[in-house]
Protein backbone atom coordinates (compact mmCIF):
# COMPACT_ATOMS: atom_id res chain seq x y z
CA UNK A 1 0.00 0.00 0.00
CA UNK A 2 2.39 2.92 -0.99
CA UNK A 3 -0.45 5.55 -1.74
CA UNK A 4 -2.37 7.46 1.72
CA UNK A 5 -5.31 10.02 1.72
CA UNK A 6 -7.00 11.96 4.97
CA UNK A 7 -10.53 11.74 2.91
CA UNK A 8 -11.21 9.42 -0.25
CA UNK A 9 -14.09 10.79 -2.25
CA UNK A 10 -15.68 8.23 -4.13
CA UNK A 11 -17.38 9.72 -7.22
CA UNK A 12 -16.08 12.99 -9.26
CA UNK A 13 -20.10 13.83 -9.53
CA UNK A 14 -21.03 17.77 -8.75
CA UNK A 15 -21.72 15.74 -5.08
CA UNK A 16 -18.29 15.59 -4.69
CA UNK A 17 -16.47 17.98 -6.39
CA UNK A 18 -18.21 20.31 -3.47
CA UNK A 19 -17.23 18.24 -0.90
CA UNK A 20 -13.65 18.04 -2.37
CA UNK A 21 -13.58 21.82 -2.65
CA UNK A 22 -15.36 22.67 0.72
CA UNK A 23 -12.65 20.43 2.64
CA UNK A 24 -9.65 22.26 0.60
CA UNK A 25 -11.73 25.48 2.03
CA UNK A 26 -11.43 24.21 5.35
CA UNK A 27 -7.38 23.18 4.94
CA UNK A 28 -7.81 19.81 4.33
CA UNK A 29 -5.23 19.16 1.10
CA UNK A 30 -4.80 15.67 1.74
CA UNK A 31 -7.45 14.70 -0.68
CA UNK A 32 -8.05 12.26 -3.37
CA UNK A 33 -10.62 12.13 -4.92
CA UNK A 34 -11.94 8.77 -7.23
CA UNK A 35 -14.39 8.11 -9.94
CA UNK A 36 -14.59 5.03 -12.33
CA UNK A 37 -15.75 6.97 -15.53
CA UNK A 38 -12.83 8.91 -17.72
CA UNK A 39 -14.58 11.97 -17.41
CA UNK A 40 -15.96 14.13 -14.12
CA UNK A 41 -19.25 14.55 -14.49
CA UNK A 42 -20.32 11.18 -16.50
CA UNK A 43 -22.43 9.94 -14.15
CA UNK A 44 -26.06 11.91 -13.17
CA UNK A 45 -24.55 15.44 -13.16
CA UNK A 46 -24.12 15.68 -16.57
CA UNK A 47 -27.77 14.37 -17.95
CA UNK A 48 -29.33 17.21 -14.95
CA UNK A 49 -31.54 19.79 -16.70
CA UNK A 50 -30.40 22.67 -14.49
CA UNK A 51 -33.13 23.76 -12.53
CA UNK A 52 -33.17 25.44 -9.15
CA UNK A 53 -35.45 26.04 -6.95
CA UNK A 54 -36.35 26.66 -3.40
CA UNK A 55 -40.09 25.75 -3.75
CA UNK A 56 -40.40 22.71 -1.84
CA UNK A 57 -42.95 20.71 0.28
CA UNK A 58 -40.24 20.19 3.42
CA UNK A 59 -38.42 23.29 5.09
CA UNK A 60 -35.53 21.17 4.84
CA UNK A 61 -35.23 20.89 1.97
CA UNK A 62 -36.60 24.65 1.55
CA UNK A 63 -33.39 25.86 3.86
CA UNK A 64 -31.03 23.57 1.73
CA UNK A 65 -31.51 25.29 -0.93
CA UNK A 66 -31.64 28.81 0.90
CA UNK A 67 -28.12 28.03 1.75
CA UNK A 68 -27.17 26.73 -1.87
CA UNK A 69 -28.36 29.79 -3.49
CA UNK A 70 -26.73 32.09 -1.11
CA UNK A 71 -23.77 29.97 -2.05
CA UNK A 72 -23.98 30.17 -5.76
CA UNK A 73 -24.52 34.11 -5.70
CA UNK A 74 -21.07 34.08 -3.92
CA UNK A 75 -19.48 31.38 -6.28
CA UNK A 76 -17.47 33.54 -9.26
CA UNK A 77 -15.59 35.06 -5.84
CA UNK A 78 -15.05 31.83 -4.00
CA UNK A 79 -14.31 29.46 -6.66
CA UNK A 80 -13.53 31.47 -9.68
CA UNK A 81 -16.05 29.97 -12.32
CA UNK A 82 -19.72 31.38 -13.26
CA UNK A 83 -21.99 28.31 -11.89
CA UNK A 84 -25.15 29.56 -14.59
CA UNK A 85 -26.76 30.78 -11.51
CA UNK A 86 -30.05 32.60 -13.52
CA UNK A 87 -33.13 33.30 -11.22
CA UNK A 88 -35.53 33.30 -14.06
CA UNK A 89 -38.50 31.91 -11.78
CA UNK A 90 -40.14 28.36 -11.34
CA UNK A 91 -44.06 28.60 -12.75
CA UNK A 92 -46.26 25.81 -11.17
CA UNK A 93 -49.90 25.52 -12.69
CA UNK A 94 -52.78 23.68 -10.85
CA UNK A 95 -55.29 22.38 -12.44
CA UNK A 96 -57.11 20.93 -9.64
CA UNK A 97 -58.41 22.27 -6.45
CA UNK A 98 -56.02 19.73 -4.22
CA UNK A 99 -53.17 20.78 -6.62
CA UNK A 100 -53.83 24.37 -5.84
CA UNK A 101 -54.09 23.28 -1.95
CA UNK A 102 -51.35 21.49 -2.30
CA UNK A 103 -49.15 24.54 -3.52
CA UNK A 104 -50.58 26.39 -1.05
CA UNK A 105 -49.84 24.81 2.11
CA UNK A 106 -46.35 24.34 0.36
CA UNK A 107 -46.09 27.70 0.55
CA UNK A 108 -46.55 28.49 3.66
CA UNK A 109 -43.58 26.01 4.41
CA UNK A 110 -41.54 28.03 2.38
CA UNK A 111 -42.72 31.57 4.24
CA UNK A 112 -41.79 29.62 7.26
CA UNK A 113 -38.40 28.67 6.21
CA UNK A 114 -37.64 31.88 5.10
CA UNK A 115 -38.53 32.11 1.31
CA UNK A 116 -41.22 34.91 1.11
CA UNK A 117 -40.74 36.10 -2.31
CA UNK A 118 -42.73 33.13 -3.04
CA UNK A 119 -45.92 33.91 -4.01
CA UNK A 120 -49.39 32.52 -5.43
CA UNK A 121 -50.44 33.55 -8.61
CA UNK A 122 -53.96 34.52 -10.45
CA UNK A 123 -54.19 33.10 -14.14
CA UNK A 124 -53.82 36.56 -15.39
CA UNK A 125 -50.82 36.93 -13.43
CA UNK A 126 -49.44 33.57 -14.99
CA UNK A 127 -50.08 34.35 -18.54
CA UNK A 128 -47.87 37.22 -17.79
CA UNK A 129 -45.26 35.36 -16.38
CA UNK A 130 -45.97 32.82 -19.43
CA UNK A 131 -47.76 33.85 -22.11
CA UNK A 132 -46.56 30.56 -23.71
CA UNK A 133 -48.67 28.04 -21.27
CA UNK A 134 -52.13 27.58 -22.09
CA UNK A 135 -54.57 28.37 -18.78
CA UNK A 136 -57.10 25.74 -20.35
CA UNK A 137 -58.18 24.28 -17.05
CA UNK A 138 -55.54 26.11 -14.71
CA UNK A 139 -57.05 27.82 -11.90
CA UNK A 140 -54.01 29.20 -10.36
CA UNK A 141 -50.73 28.73 -9.30
CA UNK A 142 -47.58 29.39 -7.41
CA UNK A 143 -44.54 31.60 -8.53
CA UNK A 144 -41.26 32.07 -7.21
CA UNK A 145 -38.67 34.65 -9.18
CA UNK A 146 -35.18 33.94 -7.23
CA UNK A 147 -36.09 29.99 -8.57
CA UNK A 148 -34.35 29.45 -12.06
CA UNK A 149 -31.71 27.87 -13.42
CA UNK A 150 -27.69 26.45 -12.91
CA UNK A 151 -25.35 25.02 -15.00
CA UNK A 152 -24.43 21.55 -13.66
CA UNK A 153 -21.07 21.22 -15.21
CA UNK A 154 -19.37 24.42 -14.71
CA UNK A 155 -20.33 23.75 -10.94
CA UNK A 156 -18.62 20.25 -10.78
CA UNK A 157 -15.86 22.01 -12.98
CA UNK A 158 -15.76 24.90 -10.53
CA UNK A 159 -15.31 23.04 -7.74
CA UNK A 160 -12.93 20.38 -9.08
CA UNK A 161 -10.87 22.62 -10.62
CA UNK A 162 -10.24 25.29 -7.67
CA UNK A 163 -9.68 22.12 -5.48
CA UNK A 164 -7.19 20.71 -7.91
CA UNK A 165 -5.56 23.98 -7.07
CA UNK A 166 -5.47 23.93 -3.37
CA UNK A 167 -3.84 20.61 -4.02
CA UNK A 168 -6.39 17.74 -4.28
CA UNK A 169 -5.82 14.79 -6.32
CA UNK A 170 -8.19 13.60 -8.65
CA UNK A 171 -8.17 9.69 -10.22
CA UNK A 172 -10.68 9.01 -13.19
CA UNK A 173 -10.78 6.06 -14.95
CA UNK A 174 -10.61 4.12 -11.15
CA UNK A 175 -13.11 2.30 -9.75
CA UNK A 176 -13.52 2.05 -5.90
CA UNK A 177 -13.63 -1.74 -5.36
CA UNK A 178 -14.04 -2.34 -1.84
CA UNK A 179 -13.88 -0.70 1.31
CA UNK A 180 -11.70 -2.43 3.55
CA UNK A 181 -12.55 -2.42 7.06
CA UNK A 182 -11.10 -3.13 10.04
CA UNK A 183 -11.82 -5.32 13.24
CA UNK A 184 -13.03 -2.14 14.78
CA UNK A 185 -15.57 -1.48 11.81
CA UNK A 186 -13.59 1.13 10.29
CA UNK A 187 -12.59 1.63 6.91
CA UNK A 188 -9.04 1.75 6.69
CA UNK A 189 -8.28 1.85 3.07
CA UNK A 190 -9.96 1.78 -0.07
CA UNK A 191 -9.18 -1.37 -2.54
CA UNK A 192 -9.33 0.30 -6.26
CA UNK A 193 -8.26 -1.60 -9.38
CA UNK A 194 -4.69 -0.84 -9.60
CA UNK A 195 -3.56 -0.36 -5.93
CA UNK A 196 -5.18 -0.02 -2.26
CA UNK A 197 -5.13 3.28 -0.83
CA UNK A 198 -4.74 3.52 3.33
CA UNK A 199 -7.31 6.75 4.42
CA UNK A 200 -8.53 8.56 7.42
CA UNK A 201 -12.67 8.86 5.54
CA UNK A 202 -14.11 7.89 2.69
CA UNK A 203 -17.23 9.87 1.37
CA UNK A 204 -19.79 7.94 -0.78
CA UNK A 205 -20.59 10.26 -3.22
CA UNK A 206 -21.40 7.62 -5.87
CA UNK A 207 -24.55 8.94 -6.90
CA UNK A 208 -27.16 6.68 -7.85
CA UNK A 209 -24.91 4.18 -7.30
CA UNK A 210 -24.34 4.81 -3.76
CA UNK A 211 -25.99 1.58 -2.15
CA UNK A 212 -23.69 -0.21 -4.61
CA UNK A 213 -21.15 1.09 -3.04
CA UNK A 214 -22.28 0.63 0.27
CA UNK A 215 -22.85 -2.67 -0.36
CA UNK A 216 -18.43 -2.68 -1.09
CA UNK A 217 -18.37 -2.08 2.80
CA UNK A 218 -20.94 -4.27 4.15
CA UNK A 219 -23.28 -0.79 4.75
CA UNK A 220 -26.83 -0.60 3.68
CA UNK A 221 -27.64 2.12 1.93
CA UNK A 222 -30.97 3.03 1.03
CA UNK A 223 -30.54 4.54 -2.30
CA UNK A 224 -31.55 3.40 -5.81
CA UNK A 225 -31.34 4.18 -9.33
CA UNK A 226 -34.64 5.40 -10.78
CA UNK A 227 -34.71 6.66 -14.98
CA UNK A 228 -36.15 10.04 -16.10
CA UNK A 229 -36.25 10.97 -19.43
CA UNK A 230 -35.59 14.35 -21.61
CA UNK A 231 -37.01 15.73 -24.94
CA UNK A 232 -34.74 17.86 -26.87
CA UNK A 233 -36.19 19.78 -29.56
CA UNK A 234 -34.05 20.95 -32.49
CA UNK A 235 -33.17 24.62 -32.31
CA UNK A 236 -36.26 27.05 -32.13
CA UNK A 237 -37.01 30.64 -31.17
CA UNK A 238 -40.99 29.31 -30.39
CA UNK A 239 -40.03 30.33 -26.22
CA UNK A 240 -38.26 32.97 -25.02
CA UNK A 241 -34.63 31.63 -23.16
CA UNK A 242 -35.30 33.38 -20.04
CA UNK A 243 -38.79 31.45 -19.92
CA UNK A 244 -39.61 30.65 -15.80
CA UNK A 245 -38.96 26.51 -15.52
CA UNK A 246 -43.28 25.74 -15.87
CA UNK A 247 -44.56 23.01 -14.40
CA UNK A 248 -48.06 21.11 -14.05
CA UNK A 249 -47.51 19.29 -10.94
CA UNK A 250 -51.17 16.55 -11.46
CA UNK A 251 -48.74 14.80 -13.54
CA UNK A 252 -45.09 16.10 -13.42
CA UNK A 253 -44.88 17.35 -16.92
CA UNK A 254 -42.24 20.66 -17.30
CA UNK A 255 -40.44 22.36 -19.61
CA UNK A 256 -37.59 24.83 -19.94
CA UNK A 257 -35.62 26.51 -22.74
CA UNK A 258 -31.48 26.06 -23.07
CA UNK A 259 -29.57 27.10 -25.26
CA UNK A 260 -32.29 27.24 -27.92
CA UNK A 261 -33.89 24.06 -27.59
CA UNK A 262 -36.97 23.07 -25.52
CA UNK A 263 -36.57 20.78 -22.99
CA UNK A 264 -39.93 18.45 -21.80
CA UNK A 265 -39.68 16.30 -19.01
CA UNK A 266 -42.33 14.34 -17.65
CA UNK A 267 -41.46 11.41 -14.50
CA UNK A 268 -42.87 8.07 -16.87
CA UNK A 269 -39.37 5.91 -16.33
CA UNK A 270 -40.61 3.74 -19.31
CA UNK A 271 -40.37 -0.09 -19.36
CA UNK A 272 -37.31 -0.78 -20.37
CA UNK A 273 -33.64 -1.32 -19.41
CA UNK A 274 -33.51 1.40 -16.39
CA UNK A 275 -29.91 2.29 -17.42
CA UNK A 276 -30.66 2.82 -20.60
CA UNK A 277 -29.81 6.70 -21.73
CA UNK A 278 -31.61 6.55 -24.52
CA UNK A 279 -34.98 7.40 -24.72
CA UNK A 280 -38.41 5.46 -25.51
CA UNK A 281 -40.53 5.91 -28.52
CA UNK A 282 -43.67 5.66 -27.07
CA UNK A 283 -42.61 8.12 -23.71
CA UNK A 284 -41.61 10.67 -26.87
CA UNK A 285 -44.60 10.57 -28.67
CA UNK A 286 -46.41 10.91 -25.40
CA UNK A 287 -44.67 13.95 -24.23
CA UNK A 288 -44.54 15.40 -27.07
CA UNK A 289 -48.05 14.89 -27.90
CA UNK A 290 -48.61 16.44 -23.99
CA UNK A 291 -45.98 19.61 -24.81
CA UNK A 292 -48.48 20.35 -27.57
CA UNK A 293 -51.07 20.74 -25.97
CA UNK A 294 -50.09 22.77 -22.37
CA UNK A 295 -47.98 24.79 -24.65
CA UNK A 296 -49.76 25.07 -28.08
CA UNK A 297 -46.60 27.40 -29.71
CA UNK A 298 -44.31 24.17 -29.56
CA UNK A 299 -46.87 22.54 -32.70
CA UNK A 300 -44.56 21.95 -35.50
CA UNK A 301 -41.40 22.18 -32.95
CA UNK A 302 -39.26 19.04 -33.87
CA UNK A 303 -37.94 16.58 -31.84
CA UNK A 304 -34.25 16.11 -32.04
CA UNK A 305 -34.36 12.21 -31.59
CA UNK A 306 -29.97 12.39 -30.89
CA UNK A 307 -29.82 15.01 -28.27
CA UNK A 308 -32.83 13.43 -26.03
CA UNK A 309 -31.55 11.38 -23.21
CA UNK A 310 -32.10 9.36 -20.44
CA UNK A 311 -30.28 9.29 -17.04
CA UNK A 312 -30.30 8.39 -13.48
CA UNK A 313 -31.81 9.95 -10.10
CA UNK A 314 -30.62 8.71 -7.16
CA UNK A 315 -33.71 8.17 -4.70
CA UNK A 316 -33.88 7.80 -1.32
CA UNK A 317 -36.84 6.29 0.63
CA UNK A 318 -38.38 9.36 1.34
CA UNK A 319 -37.04 11.84 -1.65
CA UNK A 320 -34.28 13.54 0.47
CA UNK A 321 -30.90 13.29 0.95
CA UNK A 322 -28.61 11.65 3.24
CA UNK A 323 -26.28 13.29 4.82
CA UNK A 324 -24.02 12.23 8.16
CA UNK A 325 -21.80 8.86 9.25
CA UNK A 326 -22.98 5.55 7.98
CA UNK A 327 -24.96 3.27 10.71
CA UNK A 328 -22.07 1.02 12.18
CA UNK A 329 -19.11 2.44 10.04
CA UNK A 330 -18.07 5.66 11.94
CA UNK A 331 -15.79 6.54 9.01
CA UNK A 332 -17.77 6.41 6.08
CA UNK A 333 -20.26 9.66 5.83
CA UNK A 334 -22.95 9.54 2.82
CA UNK A 335 -23.92 12.34 1.36
CA UNK A 336 -25.87 11.22 -1.38
CA UNK A 337 -29.60 10.05 -1.94
CA UNK A 338 -30.72 13.86 -3.04
CA UNK A 339 -33.71 12.12 -5.28
CA UNK A 340 -32.86 14.30 -8.03
CA UNK A 341 -31.96 17.65 -6.37
CA UNK A 342 -28.44 17.10 -6.34
CA UNK A 343 -26.75 19.93 -8.51
CA UNK A 344 -28.71 22.03 -6.97
CA UNK A 345 -28.23 21.33 -3.18
CA UNK A 346 -24.43 20.24 -4.05
CA UNK A 347 -23.18 23.89 -2.95
CA UNK A 348 -24.79 23.35 0.52
CA UNK A 349 -24.45 19.61 1.13
CA UNK A 350 -20.39 19.88 0.07
CA UNK A 351 -20.31 22.82 2.68
CA UNK A 352 -22.16 20.40 5.35
CA UNK A 353 -20.65 17.17 4.67
CA UNK A 354 -16.53 19.21 4.74
CA UNK A 355 -18.00 20.87 8.39
CA UNK A 356 -18.50 17.35 9.54
CA UNK A 357 -15.56 15.97 8.67
CA UNK A 358 -13.49 18.52 9.93
CA UNK A 359 -15.31 19.62 12.92
CA UNK A 360 -16.81 16.37 13.72
CA UNK A 361 -20.42 18.37 13.35
CA UNK A 362 -22.24 20.23 11.40
CA UNK A 363 -22.35 23.67 12.37
CA UNK A 364 -24.22 26.15 9.39
CA UNK A 365 -27.68 24.44 8.87
CA UNK A 366 -29.16 22.12 11.55
CA UNK A 367 -29.07 18.73 8.91
CA UNK A 368 -29.89 16.38 12.09
CA UNK A 369 -33.28 15.42 9.95
CA UNK A 370 -31.09 13.90 6.97
CA UNK A 371 -29.16 11.32 9.16
CA UNK A 372 -28.72 8.19 7.03
CA UNK A 373 -29.95 6.45 10.26
CA UNK A 374 -33.34 7.79 10.46
CA UNK A 375 -34.62 5.02 7.95
CA UNK A 376 -34.17 2.35 10.98
CA UNK A 377 -35.60 4.40 13.43
CA UNK A 378 -38.62 5.06 12.15
CA UNK A 379 -37.62 8.78 11.25
CA UNK A 380 -38.04 9.04 8.07
CA UNK A 381 -39.21 12.91 6.50
CA UNK A 382 -42.92 13.23 5.84
CA UNK A 383 -42.70 14.99 2.71
CA UNK A 384 -45.81 15.58 0.86
CA UNK A 385 -46.64 14.25 -2.52
CA UNK A 386 -46.44 17.32 -5.36
CA UNK A 387 -43.25 19.43 -4.49
C1 LIG B 1 -32.91 13.80 -16.42
C2 LIG B 1 -32.39 14.39 -15.16
C3 LIG B 1 -32.67 15.71 -14.84
C4 LIG B 1 -32.19 16.26 -13.66
N1 LIG B 1 -32.42 17.57 -13.41
C5 LIG B 1 -31.94 18.14 -12.28
C6 LIG B 1 -32.14 19.52 -12.03
O1 LIG B 1 -32.76 20.23 -12.80
N2 LIG B 1 -31.62 20.04 -10.87
C7 LIG B 1 -30.93 19.27 -9.98
O2 LIG B 1 -30.51 19.79 -8.93
N3 LIG B 1 -30.74 17.96 -10.20
C8 LIG B 1 -31.23 17.37 -11.32
N4 LIG B 1 -31.02 16.04 -11.56
C9 LIG B 1 -30.41 15.23 -10.51
C10 LIG B 1 -28.91 15.40 -10.51
O3 LIG B 1 -28.39 15.04 -11.77
C11 LIG B 1 -28.30 14.53 -9.42
O4 LIG B 1 -29.00 14.74 -8.21
C12 LIG B 1 -26.84 14.90 -9.20
O5 LIG B 1 -26.14 14.92 -10.42
C13 LIG B 1 -26.20 13.93 -8.25
O6 LIG B 1 -24.83 14.24 -8.19
P1 LIG B 1 -23.82 13.17 -7.67
O7 LIG B 1 -22.48 13.79 -7.68
O8 LIG B 1 -24.32 12.61 -6.40
O9 LIG B 1 -23.95 11.96 -8.72
P2 LIG B 1 -23.20 11.69 -10.10
O10 LIG B 1 -23.06 12.90 -10.92
O11 LIG B 1 -23.90 10.53 -10.71
O12 LIG B 1 -21.77 11.26 -9.62
C14 LIG B 1 -21.53 10.02 -8.99
C15 LIG B 1 -20.25 9.48 -9.54
O13 LIG B 1 -19.88 8.31 -8.81
C16 LIG B 1 -19.16 7.49 -9.67
N5 LIG B 1 -19.11 6.14 -9.10
C17 LIG B 1 -20.15 5.34 -8.80
N6 LIG B 1 -19.71 4.20 -8.27
C18 LIG B 1 -18.35 4.29 -8.21
C19 LIG B 1 -17.32 3.41 -7.77
N7 LIG B 1 -17.60 2.21 -7.25
N8 LIG B 1 -16.04 3.81 -7.89
C20 LIG B 1 -15.73 5.04 -8.41
N9 LIG B 1 -16.67 5.90 -8.86
C21 LIG B 1 -17.97 5.53 -8.75
C22 LIG B 1 -19.94 7.57 -10.96
O14 LIG B 1 -19.12 7.23 -12.07
C23 LIG B 1 -20.36 9.04 -10.98
O15 LIG B 1 -19.50 9.84 -11.76
C24 LIG B 1 -31.45 15.47 -12.74
C25 LIG B 1 -31.16 14.15 -13.06
C26 LIG B 1 -31.62 13.61 -14.26
C27 LIG B 1 -31.28 12.19 -14.58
Amino acid sequence: MRERAEVVVAGAGVIGASVAWHLSALGVRDVLVVDRAGAAGDGSTARATGGFRAQFGTSINVRLSLFAREKLRRFPEEVGADPGYRPCGYLWLARTAGELAALRAAQRVQHEAGLSEARMVEPAEIARLNPAASLDDVIGGAFCPSDGFLRPLAILRGYLDAARRRGVRVRLGEEVQELVRGRDGRIGSVRLASEEVACGTVVNAAGAWAGELGRRAGVEVPVTPLRRQVACTAPSSALPEDMPMTLWPGDGFHLRVRDGRVLLLRPTPGARDPFCADVDDGWLREVQSVAVERVPALAGVAIDRARCWAGLYEMSPDGHALLGRAAGCENLILVNGSSGHGVMHAPALGALAAELIVHGAVRSLDVRLLEPTRFQEGAAIQAPGLL
